[in-house]
């Protein structure tokens, strides 16, 4: 429940009148006192308090013993009672939308805040307005409208929100994401933030407040870039489970003798093994075709993952091979082509300069190979391009740099990767 009973003191309601104090009972959580931090009763009225400094008030809940209900006047000469508020309780919140899958993250910033602007001499509620400043904005189309100041950043299992605002001031909220939004997470790209203080977001929501939201004009929306930590991309355990991980290991390595005449040692398979479970230095020791052979192995157990279970490309799969120079792309791609003989994954070198044509297969194969300057190239031209390449975008989940210098030469591109491994 907003808090519907307030101790409000007559100087505040003069000042503020009933549509104002009206809107602040809608938008205030009675969680925590903010002068102690300790919790409301369930049945106690909370005080409101205002500290007003030059048109601009900070309205807060706190226990009537703590602090009495008033409107306090200061001059900007003046140092206020608060100058932050280190009790006040925020959450957020991710929810697939049922019909587009899409995934939103709500937030509240501000449960025992809100903060008040007086424009011609009238106060309104303008908790939000530093998230308008960075172009969020309330129309439902401001959901996929991509805003630089927003991001969500995944960190191993756990995901925050990134907003920096105007003044370059970074907020963060954290928060546990279910499997089925994580998988979503991870397979595109671009998600949608909304920030609103109407929702409580202390329980998980049973169905998608966002209309009612937005036709009440509540809530502020934008599109957040997703990104991972370099923690988040490591390979690791739970990425398979251990009998099929084995399984798909021993299976590769036979195709691999089969096609190849290249028998899988067991350094190689050793090595195969651990860089599949986040520890790539055995890998990164070995040289030359043994290497390739054994990156190989790691390459075609993940793109086995490439695919929807009707057989078309997904979002999030497919397995880009980053290599350094053109003679080892040329080995890569002819290695994985006489292995895809068998295994019936798709494998693509990109062109030097691709046709529109090429551009518009080569992310789809299942394993991309090329220099890290044209995964650059053909990344930019997805995001960029004006038809919808939404899908050849967000087509890659592991990116194998063959080398430390591959690695560098990516650069920034590699942080969209949920999985990277350098060999
Ligand atoms: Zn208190």
């Amino acid at each position: 429940m907003a808090v519907s009973r307030l101790l409000i003191d007559p100087s505040t309601q003069t000042r503020l009148g009933a549509e104002v104090l009206a809107e602040l009972r809608a938008n205030l959580w009675p969680v925590d006192c903010q002068t102690c931090g300790r919790p409301f009763g369930r049945w106690e009225k909370p005080a409101l308090a205002v500290q007003e400094v030059a048109n601009i008030a900070d309205v807060s809940l706190h226990h009537r013993g703590c602090r009495k209900p008033r409107w306090l006047e200061y001059s900007p000469a003046t140092e206020a009672e608060f100058s932050a508020f280190p009790h006040v309780t925020w959450r957020a919140n991710p929810f697939l939308l049922r019909i587009t899958n899409a995934l939103v993250v709500l937030i509240n910033p501000y449960l025992e805040y809100a903060s008040l602007r007086r424009d011609d001499a009238r106060w309104r509620v303008a908790t939000l307005d530093r998230f308008a400043a960075v172009g969020m904005g309330t129309d439902r189309f401001d959901a996929v409208i991509a805003r630089p100041a927003l991001s969500l950043v995944v960190d191993e299992d756990r995901v925050s929100a990134h907003i920096t605002d105007g003044a370059g001031k970074a907020h963060g909220w954290h928060f546990p994401i279910s499997p089925p939004a994580r998988e979503v997470l991870d397979a595109k790209e671009w998600h949608t933030i909304g920030v609103t203080t109407a929702l409580d977001l202390r329980k998980r929501l049973r169905k998608n407040p966002l209309r009612a939201l937005i036709a009440a004009r509540q809530v502020l929306l934008g599109a957040a870039r997703r990104t991972y930590t370099e923690r988040a991309q490591l390979l690791g355990d739970s990425d398979f489970d251990r009998k099929s991980r084995i399984e798909l290991i021993g299976l590769i390595s036979e195709m691999i003798r089969r096609t190849l005449g290249i028998q899988v040692g067991r350094d190689q398979l050793a090595a195969a093994v651990a860089c599949s479970m986040g520890d790539s230095g055995m890998l990164l020791r070995l040289s030359g075709r043994d290497k390739l052979a054994s990156a190989l192995v790691v390459a075609q157990l993940y793109a086995t993952r490439s695919r929807t279970s009707a057989g078309e490309p997904g979002h999030g799969g497919g397995v880009h091979v980053m290599a350094p120079d053109p003679a080892i792309v040329d080995e890569c791609f002819d290695m994985c082509t006489a292995v895809s003989e068998i295994s019936g994954l798709t494998v693509a070198r990109l062109a030097v300069e691709p046709t529109v044509e090429q551009r518009s297969t080569e992310y789809l194969a299942d394993i991309v190979i090329g220099m890290p300057e044209q995964f650059r190239a053909a990344y930019a031209f997805y995001r960029d391009g004006e038809d919808d390449w939404g899908l050849h975008e967000t087509r890659g989940r592991l990116a194998m740099a063959i080398g430390a210098e591959a690695r560098h030469r990516a650069g920034d591109v590699i942080r969209r990767y949920p999985k990277v491994t350098v060999v």
